[in-house]
């Protein structure tokens, strides 16, 4: 049995640089706190709490402590109620996501409405919206699209959160322009997400099965994993390599391995050595 990996799997940039600034701060002597998971990846969680940071689910008196934004940014709110605190900030925020605020921020400026193409939940997209002054408009993939949403828009920017998948964003942006006239689109899916993307758009139809690697709570896993379970149905999802089934493999001549943004090497090496004694 021939095994593919992609050449994207695993840690994207952006995780890699949050988790060495976290690693930095770790070793210094300050108390360090850090609102919610650094990533979603059950793996690398545990290994941030050996080293010392401390998950807050909300901030307190900061007095000798620092905060620890994380790769998916934070509101401006939170920067400034930290400070406020007494909190010394460090900034994990992935560069390319800062980039989205600025692109929010400057249309915002200019006067258009924001549109935001993700989901309401993820901290990435209550980042950015923290950045704005006006309420902007978050909407989505699977939305359904109306013409009342839209009522009395003239001028909208629409940006994306960066893992989106860029065909549902088109998608969306095919309905909605219909009924704003002035509409402009700024692409903002990060390279990472792309490569990985267009990755698994051709894995699935040169291998036999699929597998995805990645935590359950990774949406950028799941979209990997819808992505290639529409085109070759033997596409599972697998969290490590305890969660391989032997029985899957029957027939199969070649797997193609791919994992999400925030899969560490080890776990892709694990199920790479489990397959290897499967065949
Ligand atoms: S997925 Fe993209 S935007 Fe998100 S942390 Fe990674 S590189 Fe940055």
């Amino acid at each position: 049995m021939k095994i593919n990996i992609a050449k994207s799997a695993g840690f994207c940039l952006g995780v890699k640089r949050a988790l060495a600034i976290a690693d930095k701060a770790a070793k210094s002597s300050a108390k360090i706190d850090m609102l919610g998971d650094i990533v979603h990846n059950e793996e690398v969680v545990k290994q941030i709490k050996k080293t010392g940071i401390k998950k807050i689910d909300k901030l307190t008196k900061g007095e000798n402590k620092t905060l620890l934004i994380r790769a998916h940014g934070a509101p401006n709110a939170i920067y400034q109620k930290a400070k406020k605190l007494g909190y010394k900030i460090i900034d994990a925020t992935c560069p390319m996501v800062k980039e989205i605020h600025q692109i929010a921020k400057k249309y915002q400026k200019k006067g258009y409405k924001i549109i935001i193409i993700g989901d309401k939940k993820h901290e990435e997209v209550q980042g950015i919206v923290g950045q704005l002054d006006k309420n902007p408009l978050v909407l989505s993939p699977k939305a359904k699209i109306g013409k009342r949403m839209f009522r009395n828009l003239k001028k909208a920017a629409v940006i994306s959160q960066s893992t989106q998948n860029i065909d549902e964003v088109k998608d969306i942006i095919c309905k909605i322009k219909r009924y704003i006239p002035h509409l402009e689109f700024i692409d903002t899916i990060c390279k990472p997400t792309r490569q990985k993307q267009n990755e698994v758009k051709t894995m699935p139809y040169d291998n036999d099965l699929i597998l995805v690697i990645g935590s359950k709570a990774s949406a950028n896993t799941k979209r990997l994993y819808q992505i290639s379970k529409k085109i070759n149905p033997r596409t599972y999802w697998i969290e490590n390599d305890k969660k391989i089934n032997p029985g899957w493999f029957k027939d199969v001549k070649s797997v193609g391995i791919t994992a999400g943004a925030s899969t560490p090497e080890n776990i892709i090496h694990s199920v790479v050595n489990k397959l290897k004694n499967i065949c």
